[in-house]
């Protein structure tokens, strides 16, 4: 499924879903990363050239685009439009403890908003137990982000859409304690600018090189299996990940 065809589906679903109260969960589970909450891809994210033709939260095949599964984001993203951030942060803490999550995947689909950064800053700051681990490319959001909680995992997303000298530009506009930078590799010689996490195609898994294990995404290249994947390896929100980058810009 393109974009395209999400964002008709989605608009059909947006009109047809009306704001929610409190009550239903917000978390949502899945195979590789775990707990996460996630929104609808249309209201919230700035899709890349790139995003378009690989977005995962667009294959027609996976339980990410099922009409229920999309129909949680579109809930979950009027709530969080509607509802006290106060309230919000309760009930997500209270999943995470019931749960017995030991980390939480914010936009497992979908992008930051202001209503969403919100309640992230409210949930780690005031949890400081609850480790997020957030993947974002809204440059403006991810800058209002806590720079104290230690809890909290930014992970920028990058891909080749744009020249290096322009990531490079994004990278130093961010200038954040808590961002370190994914890279989504769709080409061999893909200049990769030292992001710490690489995500190899999977559609190109077999040609793309696995060449350094500290970095490239081990379920990506078919070196881990995918059940409980992330909570086995964390390296997305492992301190190391983030200390790694002290010690370069040190040198
Ligand atoms: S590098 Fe590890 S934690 Fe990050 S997405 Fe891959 S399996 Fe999950």
């Amino acid at each position: 499924m393109s974009l395209n065809n999400l964002a008709a589906k989605t608009k059909q679903i947006i009109a047809a879903t009306p704001w929610r109260a409190l009550g239903e969960n917000i978390c949502s589970q899945n195979t590789k990363t775990g707990w996460s909450i996630n929104f609808n891809i249309t209201q919230t994210c700035h899709p890349t050239k790139m995003c378009s033709e690989y977005c995962y939260g667009a294959m027609s095949d996976r339980p990410i685009t099922w009409k229920n599964s999309i129909t949680k984001y579109v809930r979950n993203y009027n709530l969080f439009r509607k509802t006290d951030p106060q309230l919000i942060t309760n009930k997500i803490y209270k999943e995470y403890i019931a749960r017995h999550m030991t980390f939480l995947r914010w936009n497992g689909v979908g992008d930051l908003f202001p209503e969403s950064t919100d309640v992230m800053n409210r949930l780690v700051t005031q949890h400081p137990d609850a480790v997020v681990w957030c993947s974002t490319r809204n440059v403006g959001e991810v800058r209002k982000c806590s720079r104290e909680a230690t809890n909290l995992y930014l992970m920028f997303s990058l891909d080749n859409t744009l020249q290096s000298r322009q990531r490079k530009a994004i990278m130093d506009a961010i200038d954040h304690p808590r961002v370190y930078y994914s890279f989504l590799r769709t080409e061999e010689n893909d200049d990769c600018m030292g992001a710490r996490i690489v995500f190899n195609l999977q559609q190109k898994k077999d040609i793309l090189p696995f060449d350094d294990e500290r970095t490239v995404c081990p379920v990506d290249s078919d070196r881990m299996p995918v059940k409980g994947a992330c909570k086995e390896c964390r390296r997305c929100f492992n301190s190391t990940t983030l200390e790694d980058i002290k010690h370069e810009s040190q040198m």
